[in-house]
């Protein structure tokens, strides 16, 4: 522990409630390795503040020892953005302890949650209202609001209602000087220049702490339907999207999973069983749902997937006769990544390139590269009509210990070239942490990297929020 870190906890632990300054190793230990086991950090002391102001005043501390502060929620973020160095300079800032939900109305469609507020609880307050906070993912139980908003977060309803982006109405934030932003307020029109809560999101944390976020509701929905298809190719599995959409305006999910996928998920995972019986090279799951409680969602998604299989664009689709088969069906899209973990070593790129071209990129992408890297298994699976996929590559089952640091490298530089090439994103929706960054530095036009830098610059002189993530 360096001299500066050590006056900073001492000063902490007079000024905070005890609970705010963890030192014991044990406590920490948990947190300072990323969600996939990849990258192990350390840090001599972990701060838990319970309100805004204690924030603040941590943060100021940081400015005045000049030590880093590596904000965390949940820690499920997939490019380890909160995880610490391993050298131990930088402390751990936990916003797990900020977790109330300070107000939520169905007048305004409003609720304004703290950093901490897990999503799953944001879903079961806004339900009981009779609303709905409408993002969801497969880390839902752990994620945080503050991590969802640092990582504009996507998942599995972007298709309906965008990303994290379009769902913040506004955020309150300590900023590297310890000064409080509070743009909380929810206006609809606010032109006083840049605005502070959209650099925010997706800032990773380098640009400050979030402490409270105002997030749009919409209606609870009164009926879902959810169904499970096999499609020949991810050419069908658009062309069905596109078809479903062109009659109806429920679809909020579609979700591309590939066999092989499906395979790792029903060897993995139990309590999992296939909802065809034939096998399809690839599935789509589908949700659609209604806020009218007269409609019969199921009639109208059933008879729409029987059109889609008289006109040959699915094989094959059953639809969940209630909710414990809907849970089961999302349970196998959802799975995967776990799944893929105990399989063995898994290379995960969270792409994006133009929608109409992902069925054919996905194709060609994973060809290319099992071609080049005999042995392994390249595919693609999720978010297709966001032109968003989990491009994963596994390695060969006899591959080394250190596959990923130097065939894993060369692999995801060429599918990054791919991407690139293709006109896409190296990271769609899950942040650059320190995972990506040599990428980003290695393929963003300069442009957008003098940027980024000079925004860092201007609103973190000293450098101490989260520094090594993002910004190359
Ligand atoms: C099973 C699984 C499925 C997933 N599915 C999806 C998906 O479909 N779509 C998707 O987008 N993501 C997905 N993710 C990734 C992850 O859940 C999201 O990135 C989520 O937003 C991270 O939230 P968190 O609270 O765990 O943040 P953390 O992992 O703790 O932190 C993530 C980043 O945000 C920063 N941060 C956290 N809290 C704050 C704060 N209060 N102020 C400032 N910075 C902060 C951290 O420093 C770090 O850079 C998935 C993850 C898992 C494990």
């Amino acid at each position: 522990m360096t001299d500066a870190e050590t006056l900073l906890i001492e000063q902490a632990r007079q000024n905070l409630d005890p609970k705010a300054v963890i030192t014991d190793p044990k406590e920490i230990e948990p947190w300072v390795t990323d969600w996939r086991g990849r990258v192990h950090g350390a840090a001599p002391a972990m701060l838990a503040p319970a309100s805004t102001d204690e924030v603040a005043h941590i943060v100021r501390l940081a400015a005045e020892h000049r030590v880093a502060l590596v904000p965390q929620g949940g820690n499920t973020g997939m490019a380890a953005g909160a995880t610490p160095p391993a050298d131990g300079s930088a402390l751990l800032l936990s916003m797990r302890r900020m977790n109330r939900i300070r107000s939520i109305s169905s007048d305004n469609r409003l609720a304004v949650a703290e950093a901490g507020v897990v999503l799953a609880n944001l879903h079961d307050a806004a339900h009981e209202i009779g609303m709905r906070f409408p993002l969801t993912l497969g880390a839902r139980g752990s994620c945080t609001i503050g991590g969802l908003t640092s990582t504009n977060a996507g998942g599995t309803q972007v298709l309906r209602f965008g990303t994290m982006r379009s769902l913040v109405a506004g955020v309150e934030a300590v900023l590297p000087d310890g000064s409080v932003h509070n743009g909380l307020s929810g206006l609809k029109k606010d032109n006083r220049g840049y605005s502070i809560d959209q650099l925010l999101i997706g800032a990773e944390g380098t640009l400050g702490v979030v402490t409270a976020v105002a997030l749009r509701l919409v209606p609870a929905i009164a009926a879902r339907a959810v169904a499970w298809c096999g499609v020949e190719n991810p050419e069908r599995a658009l062309s069905l999207l596109r078809y479903l959409e062109a009659r109806t305006n429920s679809v909020e999910g579609f979700e591309l999973v590939p066999q092989d996928s499906l395979d790792l998920v029903l060897r993995h995972v139990p309590n999992t069983r296939a909802p065809l019986t034939a096998r399809h090279e690839w599935h789509v799951l589908i949700e659609a749902t209604t806020t009218d409680p007269e409609a019969d969602i199921s009639a109208e998604l059933e008879r729409l997937l029987g059109a889609a299989l008289q006109e040959e664009i699915i094989g094959d689709a059953v639809l969940a006769a209630n909710e414990g088969q809907a849970e089961a069906f999302w349970k196998l899209r959802d799975s995967i990544s776990e799944a893929e973990r105990v399989e063995g070593q898994t290379l995960a790129h969270d792409i994006s390139v133009p929608v109409s071209d992902m069925p054919a990129f996905i194709v060609e992408a994973a060809a290319k590269v099992e071609s080049a890297f005999p042995g392994v298994v390249a595919s693609g699976f999720g978010h297709l009509g966001d032109g968003n996929i989990h491009f994963h590559v596994r390695a060969a089952s006899h591959a080394a210990p250190d596959w990923y640091s130097e065939e894993g490298a060369n692999i995801t530089r060429m599918v990054d070239d791919l991407v690139t090439a293709a006109g896409g994103s190296i990271s769609a929706e899950h942040g650059i942490g320190q995972l990506k960054r040599d990428e980003l530095a290695r393929l963003a036009p300069p442009g957008r990297i003098n940027a980024l830098r000079a925004i860092k610059q201007a609103l973190d002189p000293l450098g101490i929020m989260n520094p090594g993530k993002l910004v190359p």
